[in-house]
């Protein structure tokens, strides 16, 4: 058996930051991929692709190997899987493109790839303040479409080319590391753009003090969903509630066999808008919600609590449409029957009073 050796450079774990960020910063310094760094640390641990499973991957085995690759204490490697902190997170709970084609049968089969967001405020703020970019734990999450620090969305595209990124890489500036387009190489902090906005308006939406106050809304939902991901499923109200809430976003993303609409692309939307389009590798999946793209998930989210709130205008909704009548038209029937009760029952649980 081979010896590990500790690897002759390397950065320390920043607080909150996930694996994937920590293995994507290490593997600028030897100018290798995060996916090659990740197979040379972990030599004969059995390691899964640097995707969503090694993501979770918190085993004894691979902690104690990378501890003695970068020279840390096991309890800082644990520290940077997300599993560690929500131990009950199942692979759909993290972000991940769909490898389903529109033929196939529309079972959610997750890729290997990670998918993640990010707040180009938190990397400019990690630059300012002398550091290196870190990606938060949170990113990963298919529940998570804001910045809770900073109340804004996160962003999954490029500002200067607008291609989508899925993993994002790192490049050395000086000193510091950043994380970059991996398509044009612009740094993800080179400007405070949201996605699928042109930016003068991005520029207005960031100063706006209503749209603050309803991404502010979003965030908390989406806390509540990350706090009930960190209770063990079973009779416990959060996680039920979480389970619900993510059922309906699935229903609301999932095109029926042979329908070219989603329900959600029903819903005009000047705020939060996702062009119909961006869904088509996903439409027919049975789960959609964790391979969707990060707006696509974000709007799901603003129409299950506007419904909930029954607050449409507020969130940017024509008022001239009939929700319900959207949904039957879009959905099979048994969805739809599925989509009442889990509406019913979320309602009953006193959601949004409790949150
Ligand atoms: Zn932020
Ligand atoms: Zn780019």
């Amino acid at each position: 058996m081979t010896t590990i050796k500790p690897l002759p450079v390397s950065r320390a774990p920043v607080p909150g930051e996930n694996f994937a960020s920590f293995i994507a910063r290490n593997a600028a310094i030897f100018g290798c991929t995060a996916n090659d760094l990740i197979k040379h640390c972990l030599n004969g641990a059995g390691c899964a692709p640097f995707g969503p499973d090694v993501q979770l991957d918190c085993s004894d085995a691979v902690i104690s190997q990378l501890a003695t690759r970068f020279t840390l204490k096991k309890k800082d490697i644990t520290a940077l899987f997300v599993q560690s902190h929500w131990p009950f997170l199942e692979r759909r709970d993290l972000t991940a493109t769909s490898g389903v084609n529109d033929d196939d049968n529309g079972e959610t089969l997750l890729s290997q790839q990670l998918r993640f967001g990010w707040c180009p405020q938190c990397l400019l703020e990690d630059r300012a303040g002398g550091q290196d970019h870190f990606l938060r734990h949170e990113w990963a999450f298919s529940a998570v479409t804001m910045c809770s620090q900073h109340g804004r969305p996160l962003n999954g595209r490029c500002t200067a080319c607008f291609s989508w990124i899925e993993v994002p890489e790192c490049a050395v500036y000086g000193k510091k590391i950043a994380f970059v387009c991996p398509t044009c190489g612009a740094p993800l902090d080179g400007q405070l753009g949201i996605d699928a906005v042109a930016s003068q308006h991005a520029r207005k939406m960031l100063k706006c003090p209503q749209t603050e106050a309803l991404w502010r809304r979003i965030v908390d939902y989406e806390t509540f969903l990350l706090r009930a991901l960190r209770i063990k499923q079973g009779n416990a109200k959060r996680p039920k509630m979480a389970h619900i809430i993510t059922t309906l976003a699935n229903l609301l993303l999932h095109a029926a066999n042979g329908s070219p609409v989603r329900p959600i692309d029903c819903f005009a939307n000047h705020i939060f808008n996702a062009p119909s389009k961006m869904g088509w590798p996903t439409r027919h999946l049975s789960e959609p919600f964790a391979a969707a793209h990060l707006i696509e998930r974000r709007k799901a989210l603003v129409v299950i609590i506007a419904t909930l709130e029954d607050s449409f205008a507020q969130f940017g909704f024509s008022p001239h449409y009939a929700f319900a009548h959207h949904c039957r038209d879009t959905m099979t029937p048994e969805n739809y029957i599925k989509f009442e009760r889990s509406l019913f029952d979320l309602a009953r649980l006193a959601l949004p009073i409790s949150l």
